[in-house]
């Protein structure tokens, strides 16, 4: 059973009504609930400090009020009481003697006037200074001696001073009594005390009406104020939630294309996760790779980089569903939750849509550019039944694609085998293109087998990576192949050994570099300009670089591996067809091509001296070759055995372990010194190289 059927074979889950009713609740009825809950509180609390802050100051008020009040009136009684006795006494009506029953009535009267005091309910008293009371209200106390109190002690000594206090009868009428204690003074001496109390509510009713006032006015400013609170707090917090959005939008949105990041891309699929559980449904994730994008990036800069993933971005925006996400995850990373799902086919479809509008050339700033994609897709719950595991089986999926050379693929178990480790050395791999020290170049001689002289190098590259160790080409060849980054890789090759061969040039050491290219490079149409390029910038001969292609190679597109050679061709440079013998290619397909070369594989050389077959298919390649105008190199050559048994088949060129291993750079001058003192090659001079060159 395929991926596919395996998908649509998979089972629904049940669905629950009542919990796909409450999941239903639409976003904005919810939100306006929200909303009007939230204002009820906020009126609710301001309120409720409102209140309390109000009865703190009312509280506050009232004492002052009545304080001031309590002070107005003692100065009222003090100064009533000063003018009553200076105007009626002598010094002697202090001496003890009670009040002639004249002077008693005018007091009586007189008190009788004061009644803003509520003088009719004041009991007033005067004693002299030894306590005898010489008038009072209450005729009956008159005459009487008394001690005093302390505060009529002070008054003696001419502090005046009032309290409330509490009698029985009045505080039974729910009041206090207001004493006042005064010094009288009489010609500037103090001669007597003077006790006078009232009931309270004058005080208390002159307070009430003031603070009833003021309680009116306090309260309607805060009720004002409290109303006025409610558009001052609708404004802050409509600022507020715009601030806060553009942060989230920030934080959940990639600047450039405008679209979801990795963060939110995870919390749909949560959601979208979520749901499908509740409903029964599946949901869909597509991760979409593009091929060469760094290629691009590259070579038109990153500004129009940004400017092609803006429109990749809009395109598979363009292509989905309204409730379809679409997200960048960074790099010419996207990815698409598809929720929903009730047929795995509609994922299938919208993958074949995006490689399609993918593919159709981009324009950017009159410089039309192709892409290419990978897309991995994971279903739930097949592939994994939370977040983190889609992604990271769609991250796979997709790597899978591209290894398979598929436009998409959804994820299988198979993926999984050994896709985290070269998912890692991918990524090193991209790092490592970037740096200087990483990738180097070795140099394998090629040695012509008549004269043993040396005619060229073969760069291979190597990887020496950081903690790995030294990478052989084999282990990562391939993964830059699927990765996209093979492309980077060849020119990068290129670079170190066109820099080398100008390098050895320079020093007089003539050799022609064998640089390999690999199968995908042959879809780069811009592949020979680069390469002109790269011989200009170092000033290389283009007759001394040889550019390797394998037979397989060739055979995986004809039409435009042909055209692509034809070009290359045309600037001049060498071709060799690698790994000759093992792809099958038909004699009259090679006869059209633009080669100069074979070089038969090493598994037929190493096996000729005990494989009859491969030696018949050794001998053929080479009189094949001659026949087509070709020379030959075998490759692989391990003992001196297989050199002469290729000596004796008329072979042009060895190569292998037999020579030497592949060299760093720096000992290629010595061993080609070396080899050639032992072979008795005399140094050629540049002109004799030259002749020898054109007579091949
Ligand atoms: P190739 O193009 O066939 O390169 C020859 C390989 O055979 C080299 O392995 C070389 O070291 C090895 N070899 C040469 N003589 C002998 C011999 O006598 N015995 C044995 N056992 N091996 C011999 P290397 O360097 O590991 O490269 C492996 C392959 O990786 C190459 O095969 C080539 O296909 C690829 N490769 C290497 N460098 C590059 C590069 O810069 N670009 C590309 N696209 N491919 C490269
Ligand atoms: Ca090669
Ligand atoms: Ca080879």
């Amino acid at each position: 059973m395929s991926d596919i059927e395996t998908i649509l074979a998979a089972p629904r889950r049940g669905r629950n009504p009542a919990k796909v009713l409450k999941w239903c609740m639409r976003p904005a009825e919810e939100s306006v609930m929200h909303k009007t809950r939230l204002l009820v509180r906020f009126g609710a609390v301001t309120f409720a400090l409102l209140v309390i802050l109000g009865s703190v100051v009312s509280n506050a008020v009232n004492h002052t009020i009545r304080d001031r009040t309590l002070q107005y009136y003692t100065q009222s009684v003090e100064n009533m009481m000063v003018l009553m006795v200076n105007k009626l006494m002598t010094a002697e009506d202090f001496s003890g003697k009670p009040f002639t029953p004249e002077k008693a009535a005018i007091l009586d009267s007189l008190l009788g006037d004061f009644t803003f005091l509520g003088a009719e309910q004041l009991t007033a008293t005067l004693y002299n200074p030894d306590g005898v009371v010489i008038w009072a209200t209450d005729p009956a106390v008159v005459g009487t001696k008394a001690r005093l109190t302390p505060a009529q002690r002070k008054a003696l000594a001419g502090t005046t001073s009032s309290r409330f206090t509490n009698t029985p009868d009045i505080k039974a009428k729910g009041g206090q009594v207001i004493q006042y204690t005064l010094a009288i003074p009489f010609d500037g001496k103090i001669v007597g005390v003077a006790q006078a109390d009232t009931p309270d509510y004058v005080i208390t009713v002159q307070t009430e009406r003031d603070l009833k006032k003021i309680q009116l006015i306090l309260g309607g400013g805060m009720f004002l104020f409290w109303v006025a609170l409610f558009p001052i707090a609708m404004t802050v917090a409509r600022a507020l939630r715009r601030q806060a959005a553009e942060n989230e939008h920030l934080a959940m949105h990639d600047q450039l294309t405008g679209l979801p990041n990795r963060n939110l891309l995870k919390d749909r699929l949560e959601q979208a996760v979520a749901r499908s559980s509740r409903t029964g449904h599946q949901t869909g994730l597509l991760f979409v790779d593009l091929d060469r994008f760094k290629e691009v990036n590259d070579a038109l800069g990153h500004q129009q980089g940004d400017i092609l993933l803006g429109q990749i971005a809009a395109r598979l925006a363009d292509a989905v569903r309204d409730a379809d996400s679409v997200a960048r995850l960074g790099g010419d990373e996207f990815a698409v939750v598809v929720p929903d799902v009730t047929d795995p086919a509609v994922l299938v479809g919208l993958a074949e849509r995006f490689t399609e509008l993918l593919r159709v050339p981009f324009e950017i700033n009159n410089i039309t550019v192709n892409v290419d994609a990978s897309i991995g897709v994971t279903i739930f719950p097949d592939h994994g039944t939370d977040a983190d595991t889609l992604m990271q089986r769609a991250d796979i999926a997709m790597y899978a694609a591209k290894e398979a050379g598929l436009d998409y693929t959804f994820y299988s178990a198979e993926h999984d085998s050994n896709s985290p480790v070269k998912l890692a050395l991918a990524g090193e791999l991209r790092r490592a293109l970037d740096n200087d020290d990483e990738l180097v170049m070795h140099f394998h001689p090629l040695v012509d087998v008549r004269t043993n002289v040396v005619t060229g190098v073969e760069a291979l590259i190597r990887w020496n990576h950081p903690t790995r160790g030294f990478v052989l080409p084999d282990d990562f060849i391939p993964l830059a192949e699927q990765s996209g980054l093979i492309r980077p890789l060849t020119i990068k090759a290129l670079d170190l050994s066109l820099a080398q061969c100008r390098t050895w040039s320079d020093a007089g050491l003539h050799l022609r570099v064998a640089v390999n290219l690999s199968a995908r490079n042959l879809r780069e149409a811009d592949l020979p300009g680069r390469i002109a390029d790269l011989l200009a910038r170092h000033q290389v001969d283009p007759q001394d670089l040889e550019l390797e292609i394998t037979e397989s190679a060739l055979l995986s597109d004809p039409a435009c591996a042909n055209m692509l050679l034809h070009q290359l061709a045309d600037i001049g440079v060498h071709l060799a067809l690698d790994d000759f013998g093992t792809g099958y290619s038909s004699l009259s397909y090679l006869k059209n091509l633009p080669v100069n070369q074979l070089k038969i594989d090493r598994s037929f050389v190493n096996n000729m001296s005990n494989d009859a077959t491969d030696a018949m298919i050794v001998r053929s390649v080479i009189e094949l070759a001659h026949n087509l105008g070709l020379d030959v190199t075998a490759e692989g050559v391990e003992t001196a055995d297989q050199l002469s048994h290729l000596r004796n088949l008329s072979c042009d060129t060895i190569q292998g372990y037999h020579l030497t291993k592949p060299l760093a750079a720096d000992l290629i001058p010595g061993w080609i010194a070396g080899y050639h003192h032992r072979n008795g090659v005399r140094e050629l001079s540049q002109d004799a190289r030259e002749s020898f060159r054109s007579s091949q």
